[in-house]
Order: structure tokens, then C-alpha cells, then sequence
């Protein structure tokens, strides 16, 4: 796994805000791909009208709500970002793109995303006639990709999140409708859990998702925003947890790509990417990497078993984690 990156991702921009190129040019020189424009895979997820509304909101520079600016590069940026997650889909690669997409559902900007360019990676992957596991390590709950993905069985939605927090939803009852009952799972931890239950967890579902959903491919949204050194959420993460997260699904499968999505401390975040894709490429850990955090709160603890056994109960046995 290798990152996906150009320097239009730092032409969408705001005064004074979180989500800002100062996060990609943390990263330094990193060398540019080729990257087309993904302007032809948005009818995958959206209607004309919407797409027309993300480009009139751009060409006038307005605020899709309070948290989401458009400026007059961000219909163009968005675009390439969907074009790098078909790329990073079909190489297995790490697209390293802003703005965000996993908040934004499939008929509303929110939350600093425009586009929802996983979800669009997934809709292709999946007309192709593939079978997807979507794994959003993002601190905060996909309520975008969740709901694109509600009524399906073909895409399994699996995110594990702080909770609560923004933008509210992504409790264990949230499972799917339809055909799609059961195929999103949702694992909602309080603010303060550290690496050891982080990765606790998912490395019990894992497994288990591999053996009876048997995906050909994951699409991981990877956000960063976990971190303990995070601005704007309060888990307790070190970038041991992105390692261990990267070995843990290279060790289940063999097809994974990846999306950045949210993390906003820029000090940090060159840092924790770097920690996934070690792992996703089975390398050594740096020493730095082995330092592990424990949650150390009692309350802390007893509510994660407590939400682990609601979030079974929720799934009627159907998933046996
Ligand atoms: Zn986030």
C-alpha cells in the first residue's frame, strides 16, 4: 500500500478552519500521481441535483452548513478526490485526499465532506461484482457511508467510533434495514478508551466478519482524529493503535485500500498514516510504534463491556463476536 497524493488536495481551503491544507503539507515533498478528474463517477452515489449543488456552492464560495465551506476550487478538488479513491480502489492503495467524505450522505454535505469519495469507491467495486467491507477507524461515526449503505447486504458498513459526539448517530441499535439488516455494525466507545480496547475489539469482529461475510475487498476510511493529541475529539489514542489496526486487516485480507478522512492535529497525523501503513504492509515496528496505552478509567471500562454486550444483543447472534 503506497499513497495516492497531488497538490490540488490543498486548493480547498478556509480561513481559520480544522480541516486545512496545513494536514497534507505536514507531509512534506510527497511525490504527486496522476490522478484523473472522478466528475464521471458521481452518479454512482448522486443525482444531478446534487452534484449541481456542491458546484453552485463552490462557484459562489457559500458554507454548506456551519462546519462545511466550499471555495471556488472545491467542486474541482472534490472531484480528483473521488478520482484518487477509484485509483487507490483498483491498486490497493492509500489515497491521501481532502476534503473528507464520510459524513456526507447521499443528499447532504455535512461535516467538512462535499462527496462521500469512499462510497463511491465501494458502488464501483461493488458493480463490479465485488463484495466490500467498509472499516471507518475515523473518531467519528460515518453517518454518511452508513446511511448510502443502509439497505444493502453487498457492502458491510463496520465503524467504531466516540460516543457520544458528532454527529450523533452510530449507536450498536443502528444495524441495517431491509437487506441490509445486520450488515452495519456499529461500535460506539466513550471519550478516554486507549489503544487497548480499540484494538481489543476489533480484533475479535474482524476475524469473524472475514470467515462469514468472506469480502473480496477493504475499503478503509481512514481518520486519524482518535489520536490522543487530537483537537477535536477525546479518545486516547497512540498511533500503536493504526499499526496494530493496518497488521490486523493485512493479516485477515488480502485486497484493502483507504481513504484519509478526518485528523486534525497536522503534528501528528504524517505520524499515524505512516503507523497504518506500516502495518497494512506487514513492516516492522518502529520503536515509537510498541508504546501502548491502557484504559485506565474503571467506568471507562465497564461501559465498553457493558455497549460490547449490547451491540451483540442488538445483532440477534447473527455476527458470534
Ligand atoms: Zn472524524
Amino acid at each position: 500500500m503506497q499513497l495516492i497524493y497531488n497538490k490540488i488536495f490543498l486548493e480547498h481551503k478556509a480561513e481559520n478552519h480544522p480541516e486545512s491544507p496545513a494536514r497534507l503539507l505536514a507531509f512534506g515533498d510527497l511525490e504527486q500521481s496522476e490522478i484523473e478528474n472522478g466528475k464521471k463517477y458521481l452518479n454512482l452515489v448522486y443525482d444531478d441535483e446534487y452534484i449541481n449543488l456542491i458546484k453552485n456552492a463552490s462557484a459562489k464560495e457559500m458554507n454548506l452548513d456551519e462546519d462545511t465551506y466550499t471555495n471556488s476550487k472545491s467542486y474541482e478538488v472534490a472531484c480528483y478526490a473521488v478520482g484518487a479513491a477509484i485509483k487507490a480502489a483498483k491498486q490497493n492503495d492509500f489515497a491521501l485526499i481532502r476534503p473528507p467524505g464520510h459524513h456526507a450522505t447521499s443528499n447532504k454535505a455535512m461535516g467538512f465532506c462535499l462527496f462521500n469519495s469512499i462510497a463511491i469507491a465501494c458502488k464501483w467495486l461493488n458493480e463490479r461484482g465485488k463484495r466490500v467491507l467498509v472499516v471507518d477507524i475515523d473518531g467519528h461515526h460515518g453517518n454518511g457511508t452508513q446511511d448510502i449503505f443502509y439497505k444493502t447486504d453487498k457492502i458491510l458498513y463496520l465503524s467504531i467510533h466516540q460516543f457520544p459526539t458528532y454527529p450523533g448517530t452510530g449507536w450498536v441499535n443502528e444495524i441495517g434495514e431491509s437487506k441490509g439488516k445486520y450488515y452495519t455494525i456499529n461500535v460506539p466507545v466513550q471519550p478516554y478508551t486507549s489503544d487497548d480496547l480499540f484494538v481489543d475489539i476489533l480484533s475479535k469482529i474482524i476475524p469473524v466478519i472475514k470467515n462469514q461475510y468472506k469480502p473480496d475487498i477493504v475499503a478503509v476510511s481512514a481518520g486519524f482524529d482518535g489520536h490522543k493529541d487530537d483537537p477535536l475529539l477525546q479518545l486516547n489514542l497512540t498511533v500503536n493503535s493504526y499499526y496494530e489496526v493496518g497488521k490486523l486487516l493485512s493479516a485477515n485480507f488480502n485486497n484493502i485500500f483507504a481513504c484519509l478522512e478526518g485528523g486534525y492535529n497536522a503534528e501528528v497525523l504524517p505520524h499515524c498514516v505512516s503507523a497504518f501503513l506500516m502495518g497494512v504492509n506487514n513492516e516492522k515496528a518502529k520503536l515509537k510504534f510498541t508504546e501502548q496505552r491502557t484504559t485506565s478509567a474503571a467506568n471507562v471500562q465497564r461501559e465498553f463491556e457493558a455497549r460490547k454486550k449490547s451491540l451483540r444483543l442488538s445483532h440477534d447472534g447473527f455476527w458470534v463476536f
